[in-house]
């Protein structure tokens, strides 16, 4: 009743490089999306362009 496990590697891992999933997020100001990377984090805000940004800045006061 003494079942010998090997262990061999039957499961050969093909390695696959697939691009993590960007997050997209809506810019703050006209609610555009953008992925997260090319957006201009100020806080928990993301705009997507310098403009946004400071138009809502401006917005703001
Ligand atoms: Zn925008």
């Amino acid at each position: 009743m003494w079942s010998k496990r090997q262990a061999t590697g039957g499961a050969d891992a093909s390695q696959q490089q697939d691009p993590a999933p960007e997050k997209m997020v809506a810019c703050a100001h006209c609610g555009v999306h953008l992925p997260e990377s090319e957006g201009i984090a100020v806080g928990d805000r993301i705009y997507c362009s310098e403009a946004h940004r400071l138009a809502a800045s401006d917005a703001e006061c």
